[in-house]
């Protein structure tokens, strides 16, 4: 097998692209605008201005294929882009390729059919709408979909839907909702009880019940309680009884793109760290000259390249169509959790000033902690990874496979 770690010329040029556009244009304007956050109007012409700049520079859409207006790229130029764009808050939504919209995208593209397809695929490739994704409930566990007790009862040429759900990313403005709800309450495997359904929005009996107060404030991740939501039956998004499957399928990529993300926001971290040390002087040197901050510095190096490492190996594995589900789950913990550790590493190094607000670094902690949880707690991904090591070593005799069947 040979393994070449050469950028082709294509990744090489967009990743240069994506990086100029984000340093010269879009983190530049971030800054400003935090200054003013008030100021709601001058934010949305500023976003709008840039959105439709990565438009001009051919930077709009990059995970979406060409017929949709986009670059075509696959998940391993993908994971580039991301970690560029990952560098700055904004920059995902420059491009259009936030979550839970690119998530929402791939999963139109997989399994709406060409109606639904260019009713809601659409306007979301073109900007001009928003969406959501509602699965979680706060009675039953999120991590078991199998628990999932929102209703959808056939009435006639109708659904009818009632349930409660919570945690809804970007519920407030979305013009549509992916909602997972039961149909099949006897269905065995419990697997395939769910089915997904596509609501437009605003609807009665969709209630916006709060934007849900978090550690980081207010991110429109929002709890919504349905009530005999009427839903044309020609919106079932998929076949009936695979809302399990279609979550699967959403999650897959979803979860690696959200990686993707991560490890340009641990990348600033780590740079804020080191520029730290290489200025801060203590006890007769630099902190940057001192061993215990050299060791965090290099955890913190090593623990984001087995990231990079981990996230490419995924992104390699889909893009070729071979089974990817193992070391997604091991990627997704590892740079969750190496986000977090890179970025208590650098508010330690940053002393009182990165308990403060005057640096990004506590809104970035704040905002990571819920990478552990999002898309599969650590536990749960963990707990796959240890099942199928252990299925596969009562195969095999060794655990090469459960190890990235690398060497
Ligand atoms: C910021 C944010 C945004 C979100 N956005 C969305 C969204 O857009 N749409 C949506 O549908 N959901 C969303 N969620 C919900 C998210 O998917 C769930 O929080 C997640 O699936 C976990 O479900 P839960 O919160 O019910 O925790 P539970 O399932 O109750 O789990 C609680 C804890 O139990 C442990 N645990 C669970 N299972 C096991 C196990 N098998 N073995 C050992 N330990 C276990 C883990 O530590 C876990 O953290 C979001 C959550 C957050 C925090």
């Amino acid at each position: 097998m040979a393994i070449d770690f050469t950028l082709s010329p294509e990744v090489q040029d967009v990743r240069q692209r994506v990086r100029r556009f984000m340093d010269e244009e879009v983190r530049p304007t971030e800054e400003k605008l935090r200054d003013r956050e008030a100021d709601r109007n001058a934010y949305v012409s500023a976003i709008a201005g840039l959105r439709q700049r990565a438009r001009d520079l051919g930077l709009w859409n990059p995970h979406l294929p060409p017929e949709w207006g986009g670059m075509g790229l696959g998940p391993v130029a993908m994971a580039f882009v991301s970690a560029e764009a990952g560098r700055t808050g904004i920059g995902p939504y420059v491009l259009n390729a936030q979550a839970p919209d690119e998530g929402n995208m791939h999963t139109l593209l997989h399994a709406a059919n060409p109606q639904q397809k260019e009713k809601y695929l659409r306007p979301l490739a073109e900007g001009r709408s928003r969406s959501c994704f509602a699965m979680t409930e706060p009675e039953v566990s999120g991590s078991d979909p199998t628990l999932i007790q929102t209703t959808a009862v056939k009435d006639g040429d109708h659904w009818v839907i009632n349930g409660h759900k919570w945690f809804i990313s970007g519920a407030k403005g979305a013009k549509f909702a992916i909602l997972i709800a039961r149909t099949d309450p006897d269905a065995d495997p419990p697997q395939a009880r769910n089915s997904a359904f596509l609501v437009d929005l605003p609807a009665p009996g969709w209630e916006i019940v709060r934007d849900i107060d978090t550690m980081h404030g207010q991110g429109n991740h929002c709890e919504i309680r349905i009530t005999n939501l009427r839903v044309p039956a020609e919106n079932m998004l998929g076949e009936r009884g695979h809302g399990h499957l279609l979550g699967q399928y959403r999650l897959g990529p979803a979860r690696l793109a959200h990686c993707m993300r991560w490890i340009g926001n641990a990348e600033v971290a780590l740079e804020m760290m080191v520029d730290r040390a290489n200025k801060r002087f203590t006890h007769g040197s630099l902190l940057a000259d001192k061993q215990a901050i050299q060791w965090m510095i290099s955890e913190s190096v090593m623990e984001l390249y087995t990231s990079k490492l981990m996230v490419l190996h995924g992104a390699y594995l889909i893009e070729n169509g071979m089974p990817f589900r193992h070391e997604v789950a091991m990627a997704k913990v590892q740079v969750a959790n190496t986000l977090w550790r890179v970025l208590d590493r650098a508010i330690q190094v940053h002393g009182a000033l990165g308990y403060s607000a005057d640096t990004p670094l506590e809104r970035m902690m704040r905002n990571a902690r819920s990478a552990r949880l999002v898309d599969g707690a650590d536990e749960v991904h963990m707990q796959t990874v240890a099942k199928n090591t252990i299925q596969w070593f009562k195969e095999d005799g060794h655990t090469r496979r459960a190890t990235g069947d690398l060497l």
